[in-house]
């Protein structure tokens, strides 16, 4: 049951703290406290944009560079660091919370969705500041939650935090600002010179500042002198938004390897699991013979999992019908992946095990093309 109570914060003047779910979250406004300089802005018809920090390198110290920051001093270096923010957009700060993007998950995914149904009808457009490491996923969870996206979500981050010299964590967020008042109704991922759908990305490098790419779908735009967006490759909204929370961490993901022995994974049949991603070679190919992942799927099905097949290689679509290999796994009852990542396919059944546990109901559904995650 969700409660907002609204009420000031001793140690952030000019901010409001408001309780949604189970955590307080803090809520800045970007101008200093809500005066006639928001009201200019008003009056100017700027957009209005909801930046919602998550945490991640972008915000860390730079002496401290494991210790999550403080919201009070994230603020000041966000007002500090880029202040021509404020020329794009009329902005509102949000820190829902601040962590390392490796311990976010559905608990986080469902605040982030939260926070943006409960404010969709208040802003044009929502930026979501995130670590690089899971970025996909959330990008991927929040473009499965809201049908129909009518604004844009964008997500971004940076790969040297912005309080440091040759920081990216600068221009990232200019252009994800920027991206928010334009008319691009997903969930996108804008990084270096990228702009891409966030269900269709993948983290690529560590340590270039082009961290992302979608290999089996083109950009949604580019970064250059401008901003420029591609109309043709963006994703329609077909009926009213809706948001859909919910998730179940009831799936598994095996990258299966050459010689791998199936005993090593064999507990993960009875551990509760509903659906299981096998990673395999090439169009979804996986060893029949010492070991025999084809009987260890069949053995899967048998006992009510959904088994999906996808493939190690990032570029292309699987296709089990291609190879014996492949065709004995679908026999056994495996399902591709087809040309989805595979994180939007982790996030993806997630989804759909929160809502039903019937296997050809869930296998129906990750068939279907939600929003631009398949084709
Ligand atoms: N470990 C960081 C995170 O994902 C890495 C980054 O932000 O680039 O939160």
């Amino acid at each position: 049951m969700l409660s907002r109570n609204p009420g000031l914060c001793d140690q952030c003047p000019g901010s409001l703290i408001i309780f949604i779910g189970n955590g307080p979250k803090i809520m800045y406004i970007l101008s200093d406290v809500v005066t006639a300089d928001m009201k200019i802005n008003l009056n100017m018809n700027k957009k209005r944009i909801l930046i919602l920090h998550t945490g991640g390198t972008f915000g860390m110290m730079p002496t401290e560079p494991d210790q999550i920051l403080a919201p009070g001093s994230l603020q000041k270096e966000l007002i500090n660091q880029v202040p021509e923010l404020k020329k794009i957009a009329d902005l509102t700060l949000e820190i829902p919370f601040n962590l390392d993007s490796s311990n976010i998950g559905i608990g986080q995914w469902e605040i982030l969705g939260e926070s943006i149904s409960l404010q969709y009808n208040d802003f044009d457009g929502f930026v979501v500041i995130h670590g690089t490491d899971t970025m996909v996923y959330s990008a991927a969870a929040i473009s499965f939650s809201f049908y129909n996206l009518t604004k844009p979500v964008i997500f971004t981050g940076a790969q040297i935090p912005l309080t440091q010299l040759r920081s990216d964590g600068r221009n990232n967020l200019i252009d994800a600002v920027e991206l928010a008042t334009m008319e691009l109704p997903e969930t996108a991922i804008v990084f270096g010179s990228k702009i891409l759908r966030g269900n269709r990305t993948k983290k690529i490098s560590i340590t270039r500042y082009e961290a992302f790419d979608s290999p089996n779908y083109p950009q949604l735009g580019e970064v250059g002198l401008k901003i420029r967006l591609y109309n043709s490759n963006l994703w329609r909204p077909g009926g009213p938004t809706e948001y859909r929370p919910g998730f179940a961490a009831r799936v598994g993901v095996i990258a299966v390897q050459p010689s791998m022995p199936t005993f090593a994974v064999r507990s993960i049949l009875d551990s509760g699991l509903k659906a299981l991603i096998l990673t395999g070679f090439g169009a979804g190919n996986l060893p029949s013979v010492e070991p025999d992942w084809i009987n260890f799927i069949r053995e899967a099905t048998g006992k009510g999992l959904v088994v999906v097949v996808a493939s190690s290689s990032p570029h292309g679509s699987t296709d089990l019908s291609l190879y014996e290999c492949g065709q004995s796994a679908m026999q056994a009852g495996a399902v591709d992946l087809g040309n989805m990542t595979v994180e939007a396919g982790y996030v993806k059944l997630m989804k759909i095990l929160a809502r039903t546990e019937q296997r050809d109901k869930i296998i129906a559904d990750f068939g279907h093309n939600w929003s631009g995650e398949r084709s």
